[in-house]
């Protein structure tokens, strides 16, 4: 079994432009192109999943500003438990009615919800961000952060390794969901700073980035069973990344773990 808990999906009339809006940010900060592997509907996302033999996967919505929570939100319960997609919610951390918000997604029955620190400009160490994290404890909540740098977006690093390190002062950690293996191209510093801590990490778009040395060392002092595969559809592909994690070389229950194991534990599946 194999679950990608990191994908992205834009409604059918927008996905196109969005994702030739992204393309563009990437052409700027990065100076080269990137592409997108598929065009990111959820009919695509389907279409993907057959082909490369992936069984669930977990959608992550980012309200980029306060007036598309709703939306997204309502979006995001239609598609919930629905022909093996899950989706999480988002909000904007600086909107008044977070606490309401929250409440709302879990009511809705969503596992969870995504914070992109980069999108929404918000230091992830932050009080409007703190009280978030501290709510969805609260509620049995995760919260997905997407970490270090984003390939479309200049610095300053709103969620690097030494500032999740702060937000361990309110919250246990395990319900924390840092993408990209704790900090996109940071990987230095999450060994310095967040291996070892009840943090999950997950692998969307990164084993293609990082050294595998590296790769196999953060598993190995993190543990797998704080490791979740994720690929980051559309911009990585499904079949790839997760061949690349089934062949590395390390113990088959590791790797078990990663593809699927962690993952259903969350999701609550038998
Ligand atoms: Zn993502």
């Amino acid at each position: 079994m194999v679950i990608d808990f990191h994908t992205h999906v834009f409604p059918d009339k927008i996905a196109e432009r969005t994702i030739k809006i992204l393309e563009n940010n990437i052409l700027k900060v990065q100076g080269k192109e990137g592409h997108a592997v598929i065009r990111a509907t959820l009919d695509d996302l389907k279409v993907s999943m057959r082909e490369n033999s992936i069984d669930y996967s977990v959608v992550l919505p980012i309200a980029t500003a306060p007036r598309q929570t709703p939306s997204i939100n309502r979006f995001a319960a239609e598609i919930n438990g629905r022909d093996n997609i899950f989706s999480f919610g988002s909000l904007h951390p600086s909107q008044d009615d977070w606490e309401e918000v929250l409440e709302g997604i879990k009511e809705a029955g969503l596992m969870g919800i995504k914070l992109h620190p980069e999108y929404q400009q918000i230091y992830v160490d932050s009080p409007e961000c703190i009280r978030i994290l501290k709510k969805c404890e609260e509620l049995g909540l995760y919260t997905v952060l997407h970490a270090g740098n984003d390939i479309g977006i200049e610095p300053p690093v709103h969620c690097s390794p030494e500032r999740l390190t702060h937000v361990l002062e309110y919250v246990k950690g395990d319900m924390i969901i840092a993408a990209h293996l704790g900090a996109w191209k940071d990987w230095d510093n999450v060994e310095k700073y967040l291996v070892g801590t009840p943090i999950i990490f997950d692998t969307a778009f990164t084993v293609f980035f990082i050294e595998l040395e590296q790769l196999i060392r953060i598993i190995k002092n993190h543990g797998s069973e704080k490791i979740l595969f994720a690929t980051d559809s559309p911009w990585e592909h499904q079949g790839k990344s997760a061949e690349f994690v089934a062949g590395l070389p390390i113990d088959k229950s590791d790797v078990d773990n990663i593809l699927y194991k962690n993952a259903k534990k969350i999701l609550n599946l038998r």
